[in-house]
């Protein structure tokens, strides 16, 4: 029997997450923006709303501590970091353009090297997707392939209706769990019909025809007319749910310090830069290839499909107006 969840219920539920010692994180205003942070109460969660950061750095953090070093009385003690410590969370109210970035995540992180850090937070996770009503000028999920009512990545997920209730469907194990430990919370029925979504659905690309012409243009003046106005500052990667590149530090002194992990992005002129001096991206042109023959060649040889969701925010975000789907149009129609 479907299962319905009404508003009310919904922030009292996130009410009893907090007082479980949960961290609940999901969409809150701060200030002139909305963001994911952690939400205190019910009354703090922002419905609806795609934040202006993706929700990764809550699995995968702009910087941490992978170990902490210290020398004393000659000797250099090594101290990993108590993962035990990190806490079970919640992710609620994620549209599916960010719910799904973990599943695309998982994949990279538990594939040639299994990255603890990542693996132990997304274990100790709940994700509760709500499907998006809204879309604006730069989404473009159904382009490539995902959709406003996608549950890819949720545990449980709620689809609005029309009379402000949620439909709940629960998507895994860890979405029962939740449902089972606030039984009262849900109640049996179908509910009202679907809130329609409203927005651009943007023409479906054929991402087939997209990988078979990366195959073949390498060396193309599409990456030069890009490169011509593309400053390389980075803000297309961190901003994006699906993009995941990190470097490692050591900083501190000789004495004491911590090994570092910081969020990294292909479009920085030293990404590549060997020790030796040689850099095989030493321009922008090569810089910018590499972030679409990542995306939508060789994410997809490996694990058959796109690194990119569609949320639209490299769109919204690019200082100087680069639009990667206006690029993947350019590419369909080649
Ligand atoms: S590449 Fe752009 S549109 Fe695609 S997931 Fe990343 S930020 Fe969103
Ligand atoms: S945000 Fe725009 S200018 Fe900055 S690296 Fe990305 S494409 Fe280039």
């Amino acid at each position: 029997m479907p299962q319905i969840l009404t508003e009310a219920n919904l922030r009292s539920l996130i009410d009893l997450l907090v007082k479980e010692s949960k961290l609940v994180v999901g969409p809150k205003q701060a200030g002139s923006l909305v963001l994911y942070e952690p939400l205190a109460t019910g009354s703090d969660l922002k419905l609806g709303a795609l934040p202006r950061r993706s929700s990764k750095e809550l699995f995968f953090p702009i910087c941490e501590n992978i170990l902490t070093f210290k020398k004393e009385e000659g000797v250099t003690k090594v101290q990993d970091v108590d993962r035990s410590a990190f806490p079970e969370t919640v992710l609620i109210g994620a549209l599916p353009c960010d719910a799904s970035s973990p599943a695309i995540l998982d994949a990279v992180f538990s594939w040639d090297y299994h990255d603890d850090f990542y693996l132990e937070r997304r274990r100790k996770s709940t994700i509760v997707g709500i499907a998006c009503t809204k879309g604006d000028d730069a989404c473009f999920c159904t382009a490539v392939g995902y959709s406003p009512y996608g549950q890819e990545g949720s545990d449980l997920f709620l689809t609005p209706l029309t009379d402000g209730n949620f439909a709940v469907d629960v998507v895994t194990e860890k979405g029962q769990k939740l449902v089972d430990a606030h039984p009262s919370l849900f109640t049996e029925g179908k509910g009202a019909a679907p809130v329609s979504f409203q927005g651009p659905q943007g023409e479906k690309l054929d991402l087939a025809k997209i990988k078979e012409w990366l195959d073949t243009h390498f060396e193309d003046p599409l990456w030069q007319k890009i490169a011509d106005i593309c400053v390389g500052c980075g803000a297309c990667a961190f901003i994006c749910p699906a993009c995941h590149c990190f470097d490692i530090n050591d900083e501190g002194s000789a004495d004491n310090g911590a090994r570092r992990k910081h969020w990294d992005a292909c479009g920085f002129a030293k990404f590549t830069n060997h020790a030796s001096g040689h850099n095989p991206r030493d321009i922008q042109n090569k810089r910018y290839r590499n972030r679409i023959m990542h995306k939508f060649k060789y994410y997809s040889d490996k694990f058959d499909k796109t690194l990119c969701t569609g949320c639209g925010r490299c769109v919204r975000t690019c200082p100087v107006g680069i639009d990667i789907a206006e690029i993947l149009d350019t590419i369909n129609k080649g």
